[in-house]
């Protein structure tokens, strides 16, 4: 249990802080999420400690949160081929696999065994991928949330571009650097602050707030240098929001992602790492990704961030566990926002019917 403690301290320390100077900016022409050194923050107050799971931590200090692969859901091919079906194929973690007619895109994509800088240590995942990518078909479009290790991976994303030497990248606002220092020609990457807007074929993309931070590791000097956020997509009249990491803040982000977009056709929500309470100063617990997909007036959620990383304290099943919970004090529908299988692909919508 020690070198467990240890294993998953030093973990920790990868996503820990660090701090440089830099020259100063002229803060009355930015935007209020910028910082005069460079960097950004997040506007809205932090909300109140959350203790609304089952779990009373101090009851429960050696409880064994050890995760067991998922099995892996096989079928469902078909609708990869079929234009008028729209799908999500979950990865692990927050990487989905989105079919949506002929676009093929990825979000936060990680096939890799660790979250981690080098490939033999640091936080080793639970669960195998659920697809690889040779598995796919083509990817056309990535979607990278922010820098943290679980969801921007050197191997994956240089892997995504040797497989498809087309395809687009879209990241946060000065992200870009890190991928060309990786071999992404910068005419491929579609770099974005909060609000702005790009288009990728038929897809509308909009880069969009969230309660988050960014850092690569232990003494990064790049702390906060590159922006985090969710993406909205757009599709002729549907819409998605990738979420990405968020913790709830105040809430005003999504009062205003709500305010401009909802209700939304699809939400990609984050259930896990809320353990212990602390922990939802950086994510959501499930009851608040429950609030969130109602603020959204989501007509369908499926959940993510969970059974693939160990990286807090709550147990493999407490987030999809809790989740039930909060769905049923909620009165959500439970084939409104559910927990996907890995790899199982998912109909998210069909072109063919109108209201589904
Ligand atoms: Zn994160």
């Amino acid at each position: 249990m020690i070198k467990k403690n240890l294993i998953v301290t030093m973990a920790g320390l990868f996503f820990l802080a660090a701090c440089s100077s830099a020259p100063k900016l002229d803060v009355s022409t930015l935007p209020p999420h910028h910082t005069a050194d460079g960097r950004f923050r997040n506007t809205d107050t932090i909300g109140p400690l959350l203790l609304d799971t089952m779990h009373l931590e101090e009851a429960v200090k050696n409880f064994d949160n050890t995760f067991e692969p998922l099995p892996l859901i096989r079928g469902g091919e078909s609708l990869w081929v079929d234009s008028s079906k729209n799908t999500a194929t979950w990865i692990g973690q927050s990487t989905f696999y989105l079919r949506l007619g002929n676009i093929g895109v990825l979000t936060d994509p990680i096939f890799s065994n660790r979250a981690s800088p080098v490939f033999f240590a640091g936080p080793k995942r639970g669960s195998p991928p659920g697809r690889i990518l040779d598995s796919l078909p083509p990817v056309d479009l990535v979607l990278i949330s922010h820098d943290h290790y679980d969801h921007l991976d050197k191997r994956s994303i240089k892997s995504i571009y040797k497989k498809y030497p087309q395809v687009i990248f879209a990241v946060p606002l000065k992200m870009a650097e890190l991928l060309e220092d990786w071999g992404i020609p910068s005419a491929q990457i579609i770099e974005k602050d909060w609000w702005e807007e790009a288009y990728f074929k038929d897809l509308k993309l909009t880069f969009v707030p969230a309660h988050h931070k960014a850092q690569r590791f232990i003494f990064d000097r790049n702390q906060n240098k590159r922006l985090w956020g969710g993406w909205i997509i757009q599709k002729k009249e549907r819409s998605i929001w990738f979420a990405g990491d968020i913790a709830m803040g105040d809430g005003s982000y999504y009062k205003e992602i709500a305010s401009r977009f909802a209700p939304i056709d699809f939400c990609l929500l984050p259930i896990g790492s809320y353990l212990p309470a602390r922990l939802t100063r950086m994510h959501v617990s499930p009851r608040q990704a429950a609030q969130l997909h109602l603020l959204m007036k989501s007509k369908f959620s499926i959940a993510m961030h969970w059974a693939t990383f160990n990286l807090t304290k709550d147990r493999m099943w407490d987030p999809p566990n809790d989740l039930n919970r909060a769905r049923y004090e909620l009165s959500i529908p439970e084939d409104r926002f559910r927990v996907s299988g890995m790899g199982e692909i998912i109909l998210i919508w069909d072109n063919n019917l109108s209201d589904n």
